[in-house]
């Protein structure tokens, strides 16, 4: 029987590309998705993948979604996480909610599913899990501290999380993007965007694919002796 992997943000932008490039690996996938229905339904329609809505950020939500996936296709051996929001502003904008908000999905979603499938992976004996951080979590990023906060976590959750499963054949990784063309890119405003480009030494902002692989890589057989480790993905606009 097939591997189950959970992409959660999984019917567009880079969560698109990790859901069909672990579906060719031959996993059976389950792309989560919060709100934007019609698009789910689309992509379910053009792939074949089984889309599921829950709010990742809802503790509750996450266990019952789970519960359902694992009903529908059996336990989850593969969780990838990559929903995420931006909610930008500068410190003396930003609003308590805006900061809630971002640290409630971005980080608390790899929390509220590592506790809703963890455990199970451990007891199986093998599981990966793929935490989709940020370049801006790396190095910050002016009106983000939200956002580079929230993603910086999400390091730090691998790292750690990483030795609770390295005896029990649970891999723990991350990836940290840089500018990648997707939805959320495409919200930044072009004269902004023409100076982050500028900055990217190969000249170009990142497809969604070229994050994919990355995340099939730390799903495979192959990356078994990976674990706690983050790959930057970013065109080599920041190097460490
Ligand atoms: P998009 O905005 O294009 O897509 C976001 C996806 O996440 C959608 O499927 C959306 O669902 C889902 N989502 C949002 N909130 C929730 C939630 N509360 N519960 C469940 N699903 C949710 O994002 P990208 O593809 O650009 O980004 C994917 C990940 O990569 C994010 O974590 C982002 O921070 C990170 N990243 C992106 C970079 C980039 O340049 N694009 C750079 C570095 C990191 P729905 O369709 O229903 O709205």
């Amino acid at each position: 029987m097939s591997k189950v992997a959970v992409v959660t943000g999984g019917t567009r932008g880079i969560g698109e590309a990790i859901s069909l490039a672990l579906k060719d690996m031959g996993f059976a996938v389950a792309a989560n998705y919060a709100g934007n229905d019609a698009k789910a339904q689309a992509f379910s329609e053009k792939t074949g993948i089984a889309s599921f809505k829950w709010d990742v950020g809802d503790h509750q939500a996450c266990l019952d979604g789970c519960a359902q996936v694992v009903e529908a296709l059996g336990p989850i051996d593969v969780v990838v996480n990559n929903a995420g929001i931006t909610r930008d502003g500068v410190l003396a904008k930003m609003s308590f909610d805006d900061w809630n908000e971002v640290m409630r999905i971005n980080l608390g979603g790899c929390f509220n599913m590592a506790k809703a499938t963890f455990g199970g992976m451990r007891e199986r004996g093998w599981g990966r899990f793929v935490n989709i951080g940020s370049i801006n979590g790396q190095a910050g990023q002016y009106g983000q501290v939200n956002y580079a906060a929230a993603k910086s976590g999400i390091h730090g959750f691998t790292k750690a999380l990483a030795q609770e499963g390295a005896k029990y054949g649970v891999t723990v990784n991350a990836i940290a993007p840089g500018y990648i063309d997707t939805d959320m890119v495409a919200a930044v405003p072009p004269a902004v965007l023409e100076k982050i480009v500028a900055k990217i030494p190969v000249g170009r902002l990142g497809h969604a694919d070229e994050i994919a692989r990355g995340v099939a890589f730390f799903c495979s057989e192959d990356g078994g002796f990976v674990t706690g480790s983050t790959l930057s993905i970013n065109g080599g606009q920041h190097m460490y």
